[in-house]
């Protein structure tokens, strides 16, 4: 699911953050076969609410399903700050409290406390009333590792606040109550799955685009709650698997198959018709690319360009999605996959791979359709079909055909 939607998209240029990085849905399709499968016990002993001033909220009674995000931060070191900061150590015991604020480096296996105090090589912590790991406000519980150092910040997040949040970010707030609670149906589906096959060891996700994008539960609109709650539980499967549920912004009229977009078949990933998302404002979309981007892009690609830089389409899927392009210039010439074109140039300035490319006066005309991969659901022909009358089992059922949606504990 790994892409800027729309609207949050449309926030970061109306506050001319122009640098912001381009974003794509995420598509774990064929997790990489290196990636250690280690399923996390469900409620993650040792995170579990502990005795002492440090009391649990509400959603982390016993029984609460947890997933562990990664959050990014670098390797410096991390800033916790609340009114009570308490941190325990692998053996369970309270290794360190504070008060404000508090920072956390890695040296070498080991954890740093606040410059001076060295403990071991992993930390839970917990605040009172709420925890800030570095910007990220309402982070309840975050479990700290040092790794060859560096520090790693594992949030421990309650599913279904982790589904809001996401959801928050990958839909926007006017989006119709039924279309948004097929998106977090599809997000919570994406959770679990990632949880089962955890990423690494320390961690099922990461907070970006990667995975879904996820910025802490503080500030998440009633709406996205209210989707969260409205399918509780609920979870996509297939031949009672559960599916991959990637989504996308906008298919232009046509989603695409995993298949062609990916080189993987998913069966109830494949094309299909889609005339609900025309409202959606990147259904058409143009992009001029100015030449001296062309070259850097080019350049990118492995072809040093000059003034003769052309650019071609050699290969379209089914559904009429660019899949290679030739990029020839000097007597070089390379043919490359078009999705590499597009990371190349940016997610946010070539929006899909349904698209022609056309020098035309000192610039490369790029028309296109869409916004985002095309494979799965696509959001605003969900939010097309919830206006006319669709509930969300049957948006999910249009879009990941085969499957069926039920609790995820059967
Ligand atoms: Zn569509």
């Amino acid at each position: 699911m790994k892409f800027l939607s729309l609207f949050a998209a449309g926030i970061l240029v109306l506050s001319g953050c122009a640098g912001a990085p381009s974003r794509e849905p995420a598509q774990r399709v064929s997790p990489p076969a290196s990636r250690p499968s280690i399923v996390p016990s469900p409620t993650l002993p040792g995170i579990t609410p502990r005795p002492g001033p440090v009391v649990a909220s509400p959603s982390e009674v016993t029984g609460t399903r947890f997933i562990r995000v990664l959050l990014p931060g670098g390797t410096s070191g991390v800033v916790l700050e609340g009114e009570t900061i308490r941190a325990w150590g692998a053996d369970g015991r309270l290794a360190a409290e504070a008060s404000g604020r508090v920072t956390l480096a890695a040296v070498g296996e080991r954890i740093r406390w606040n410059g001076s105090r060295l403990l071991g090589e992993s930390l839970d912590a917990a605040g009172v009333p709420d925890l800030r790991v570095g910007t990220r406000k309402g982070t309840a519980r975050v479990r700290l590792l040092a790794r060859k150092g560096e520090l790693l910040a594992v949030a421990v997040v309650p599913i279904e606040a982790y589904v809001a949040s996401v959801v928050s970010r990958e839909a926007a707030p006017r989006f119709h109550p039924e279309a948004l609670s097929a998106l977090a149906v599809a997000a919570r589906t994406y959770a679990v799955g990632a949880a089962a096959k955890p990423r690494d060891p320390a961690y099922d996700v990461v907070a970006g685009v990667e995975d879904q994008v996820f910025d802490g539960m503080d500030g998440v609109a009633a709406v996205f709650r209210e989707a969260a709650d409205r399918t509780r539980g609920l979870v996509v499967r297939y031949g009672g698997e559960i599916a991959q549920t990637v989504y996308h912004s906008t298919c232009g009229g046509r989603t695409e198959d995993a298949g062609s977009a990916w080189g993987k078949d998913v069966p109830y990933l494949r094309a299909q018709l889609c005339d609900d998302c025309a409202d959606s404002p990147v259904y058409r979309w143009e992009y001029r690319m100015p030449d001296a981007e062309g070259r850097r892009v080019a350049k990118a690609l492995g072809v040093p360009a000059g003034k003769d830089l052309r650019i071609a389409v050699m290969g379209r899927t089914p559904t009429g999605r660019a899949s290679r392009l030739r990029i020839s210039s000097g007597g070089v010439s390379r043919e490359v996959q078009a999705a590499e074109f597009r990371r190349a140039a940016g997610y946010a300035k070539v929006r899909s791979l349904k698209m022609e490319i056309v020098p035309v006066a000192g610039e490369w005309r790029i028309t296109g359709e869409g916004w985002g991969h095309g494979v799965g659901m696509c959001q605003f022909g969900a939010n097309g079909m919830a206006r006319r009358g669709a509930g969300f089992r049957e948006i999910l059922a249009r879009y990941y055909p085969g499957t069926e949606t039920n609790g995820e504990t059967p």
